[in-house]
């Protein structure tokens, strides 16, 4: 009998627009390295048939897919299974198949919690900053709220969104929350243990840096930013001018992955692989 498999598992991520999404070069490198024989592959989706494209991962008997822009909320309405704290975020974008049956979680955040216990950064308790109000930052404060943190400041240049997400931090997670209408350059108060960039301030081809009073920042303050692509931003170069424990985007995007590939293979994931494939493309 010939028992051989000429069948490749496949994992995608539904975006559009997806061609510049750079998982496919984080997700190659794991599976090579976990010695699987996996396909990643990005598939353009537009929002009409985001409904099909999910239902495609039961009908194809996928082992999951990622969602990116514009899916991650209309996503949720379309699948089985939705994590707390995927339910809190509002939004998802990791999808797995189990018995069948389709499983949304959210590893934005997670991503980052991973990254600061990587770093050995205890989150209990600790005073955070977070610039931005969108997506990303709503991940991660929801995800410090739930992992212990004690305040969480989000400041923000639109009043509507930032005051949404203190509202959301306050009725769903035990955390202290304040909005800080961010119309000013923004002074750090002495009491912040970590400041996070969560705005798409310095993505590449933007070199701008957010509006902060620099010399506000202190040495035993960790500085962190989502950007991946640079790795070093001028605001994560400003924050290591001033003697601050830096970490950036890829360490989320990383740990995000890592967390993905958990749930779709159940393997540990080659995290420092995956930092070094992604560093080179990025170089
Ligand atoms: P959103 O569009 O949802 O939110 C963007 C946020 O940035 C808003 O709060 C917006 O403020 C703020 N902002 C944008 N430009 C400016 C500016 N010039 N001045 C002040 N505030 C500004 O985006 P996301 O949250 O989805 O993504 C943000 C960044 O996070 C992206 O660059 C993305 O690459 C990165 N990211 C990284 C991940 C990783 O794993 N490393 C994962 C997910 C995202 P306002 O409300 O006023 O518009």
């Amino acid at each position: 009998t010939n028992e051989k498999c000429y069948r490749k598992e496949f994992i995608t991520v539904f975006g559009s627009p997806v061609d510049e999404n750079p998982t496919v070069v984080i997700m190659d490198a794991a599976f090579e390295a976990l010695g699987l024989d996996w396909i990643y592959n990005a598939f353009e989706v537009y929002p009409q048939d985001l409904e099909t494209a999910v239902q495609s991962i039961k009908a194809l008997h996928m082992k999951g897919a990622n969602c990116t822009i514009p899916h991650k909320v209309a996503v949720m309405k379309y699948l089985d299974h939705i994590s707390d704290a995927a339910s809190i975020i509002g939004a998802v974008n990791t999808i797995y198949l189990k018995d069948g049956e389709t499983y949304g979680e959210n590893s934005d955040g997670k991503g980052f919690t991973k990254a600061l216990e990587e770093e050995q950064i205890p989150i209990t308790d600790k005073n955070y900053v977070l610039l931005g109000a969108g997506g990303a930052a709503k991940a991660i404060a929801v995800e410090l709220a739930l992992a212990g943190a004690g305040k969480i400041t989000v400041v923000n240049r639109s009043r509507e969104r930032g005051e949404d997400l203190v509202e959301l931090l306050r009725a769903k997670t035990p955390v202290k929350a304040d909005f800080v209408l961010w119309d000013h350059s923004y002074e750090l108060p002495a009491d912040t243990d970590v400041l996070i960039n969560c705005t798409s301030i310095g993505l590449y081809p933007d070199t701008s840096s957010p509006d902060l009073v620099y010399d506000s920042l202190r040495p035993n303050m960790v500085v962190c930013d989502v950007i991946p692509n640079p790795p070093q931003t001028p605001f994560l170069t400003e924050a290591q001018n001033r003697g601050c424990h830096t970490l950036n985007g890829c360490a989320m995007l990383v740990n995000q992955g890592a967390i993905n590939i958990k749930l779709w293979t159940g393997l540990d994931a080659p995290r420092d692989i995956m930092k070094a494939a992604l560093l080179k493309e990025f170089q």
